[in-house]
């Protein structure tokens, strides 16, 4: 069941190409995690999706509706908070929603109303703030509410979470891994663990190019030859020195006796490690392995 079918999609800014032929079918209930480095594209996929930005060329067909030549169609399925969220700082939360259903067409007949978003996205308490007055993470949840005020079929979030406090973190990615229980939902972040906690699947994007698409998990195998060592040693030690343990590819100075040790294939090399410090008389101050391999997925494919 295909809700969102992108068709080649390219699109420049004057001279600058921001998407190379991007092309992407979007199922109804999945959670996608749009990763990728800055620059990358991301936002501009975003915005071609939500018909607010056209595309130089290629196509974006959402329900059998064309982006370009039916953007009210589009715009009733979707909801989209913006990167820069733009909030009116000087209405009160409440008033502020009201007037975001109102500009809907058809606004009476939304199932969800005013005060449950409200109650959904935790601003019980703020309902009577201004704006201006709120906290980020509560002005990030005025930013969901407004996506959601419609009760649209896809939820479209672009770095939803950045800028929030750990705790303000924790609880946005609540509320949108509970609307992704619901909802077609298209989020993109460059935190490599939100996407690992909130999506069933993750397209790598950089440079304007889709550079991997798969499920968090499969991605993370795909890689599972490669690890990671964190080491220091009390005593400062040579680069070539460490490039001649066995089975070690890549050696990375971390700064001060601090390094990260890389290795290809499936032994575990903390023995062969230790062994070489014990060898040539050095003193591990600490040795770990590092078991998220998303992040080295990531980096290999967007360096
Ligand atoms: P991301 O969201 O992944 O950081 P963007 O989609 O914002 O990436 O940007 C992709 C590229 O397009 C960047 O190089 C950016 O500088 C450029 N770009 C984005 N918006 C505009 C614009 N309105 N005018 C000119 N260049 C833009
Ligand atoms: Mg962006």
């Amino acid at each position: 069941m295909i809700t969102v079918d992108i068709e080649g999609i390219t699109k420049y800014y004057g001279e600058q190409k921001a998407l190379d032929n991007v092309s992407l079918s979007i199922n109804k209930g999945e959670v996608i995690g749009l990763l990728g480095p800055n620059g990358a594209g991301k936002s501009t996929l975003m915005k071609i999706i939500t018909s607010f930005v056209p595309p130089s060329s290629g196509s974006v067909i959402i329900d059998g509706y064309d982006v370009q030549e039916n953007p009210f169609e589009i715009r009733k399925r979707i909801g989209y908070l913006p990167e820069h969220n733009p909030l009116y700082h000087d209405m009160y939360v409440k008033e502020y929603l009201s007037f975001v259903l109102k500009t809907y067409p058809g606004h009476s007949k939304v199932k969800l109303k005013v005060d449950e978003i409200i109650e959904l996205t935790g601003l019980g308490l703020e309902r009577k703030k201004k704006i201006g007055e709120l906290s980020k993470g509560y002005r990030q949840r005025v930013g969901l509410a407004q996506a959601l005020i419609h009760d649209p079929e896809i939820l479209i979030l672009d770095e939803p979470t950045s800028g929030l406090d750990p705790n303000q973190l924790v609880e946005i990615r609540k509320i949108i891994t509970d609307l992704g229980k619901e909802k077609t939902v298209i989020l993109s972040t460059h935190i490599m663990q939100e996407v690992e906690a909130l999506c069933n699947r993750v397209i790598i994007i950089d440079n304007g190019k889709i550079v991997a698409d798969d499920t968090p998990n499969n991605l993370s195998r795909k890689d599972n030859k490669t690890s990671v060592y964190k080491v220091e040693f009390k005593e400062s030690v040579n680069k070539q020195l460490l490039e001649k343990i066995p089975g070690i590819s890549k050696v990375k100075n971390l700064g001060q006796n601090q390094w990260h040790l890389s290795s290809v294939g499936e032994k575990d090399l903390r023995e062969s490690i230790f062994k070489f410090a014990v060898k040539n008389k050095f003193n591990v101050l600490s040795l770990s392995m590092d078991e998220s391999k998303m992040e080295d997925v990531f980096q290999r494919l967007t360096k």
